[in-house]
């Protein structure tokens, strides 16, 4: 039975009961629209953890004055029966106003992770992200909390702040999920004309290409990040927001590839930007 919870109080409640079980919690924080990649979040966290609690909220905080908060889609319906049919114990679903009330105003900012990349792109995204993923941490004190490396710069920030505030949760990180032609699964490829989605193959192919690049031996940065931004370019509907290879997890700048590195890229396709990423690992010579 999965139950629905709006409140902090009985969601406290029902992780408190659980826990004077010996239960442990897994915890999967989404904002709806659930598609194959959460479900995925959902079925590692039933794997792991005795009781599952999954989250349902779209974060006003996260997003900047001009994004799509209002547009974001909403789909509660068929959001709850995917979570039941997982097995997923209970979906916290709360108000805006229950978890911002009135006179609210603190804020967790993650310094050094946060300036590059989306967060350069978005500059209050992270802010909103840690100061929602702390309350929602505090309410339902999960032993694990599953995060998709599809928002990899999101994982980065997320475990950074944990450690840095000797918070209790772990961060596990699942793997990105995608359509059979590659497209990353995402809520905001709904928002794609059938030309647009077409176009946004893109996104997966220069990945693969990168990656292939690396595996054959190439250590230049530069180098892949060209073929990239060549091959996307190449597309007439899209608009690259940024590519960049950074070292995974610090996120450091690199010029060789002798570690492990993020090639992350954002990319908009008229008014939707979407991002996706690899990780390339230096072939042993
Ligand atoms: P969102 O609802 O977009 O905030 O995403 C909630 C969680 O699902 C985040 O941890 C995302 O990284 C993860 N997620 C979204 N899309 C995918 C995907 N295609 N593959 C794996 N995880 C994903």
């Amino acid at each position: 039975m999965t139950k629905v919870v709006e409140s902090v109080a009985e969601m406290r409640a029902l992780v408190t009961d659980a826990r004077k079980t010996g239960k442990s919690i897994g915890f999967v924080p989404t904002m709806g629209a659930l598609h194959e990649g959460h479900l995925v979040l959902m079925r590692e966290a039933k794997k792991i953890c005795d009781v599952v609690v999954v989250s349902i909220f779209v974060n006003p905080t996260q997003f900047g004055p001009n994004e799509d908060f209002d547009a974001y889609p909403r789909t509660w319906t068929e959001d709850l029966a995917a979570c039941r049919s997982v097995g997923v114990d209970a979906v916290f679903h709360p108000l805006a106003r229950e978890l911002y009330p009135e006179g609210w105003g603190t804020w967790v900012e993650v310094a050094g992770v946060t300036d590059k990349l989306c967060g350069k792109s978005r500059p209050t995204h992270f802010r909103g992200v840690a100061t929602v993923v702390t309350k929602l941490f505090n309410i339902v004190q999960p032993d694990k909390a599953f995060f998709g490396q599809k928002d990899a710069q999101q994982v980065i920030v997320l475990k950074k702040m944990v450690r840095d505030l000797n918070m209790f949760s772990e961060i596990v990180m699942v793997p990105i999920v995608r359509d059979a032609d590659g497209l990353a699964k995402s809520s905001r490829n709904a928002y794609l004309s059938q030309e647009q989605r077409q176009a946004a193959l893109v996104l997966s192919q220069s990945l693969c290409k990168a990656r292939e690049m690396a595996n054959s031996g190439e250590r230049d940065i530069k180098a892949i990040k060209a073929a990239v931004m060549n091959h996307i370019q190449s597309v007439s509907l899209a608009n690259v927001d940024y590519v960049e290879i950074y070292s995974f997890p610090g996120l450091a700048e690199m010029d060789i590839l002798d570690q492990d590195a993020l090639l992350a890229i954002a990319v908009r396709f008229g008014s939707t930007r979407l991002i996706d990423n690899v990780i390339l690992t230096p072939k042993s010579t």
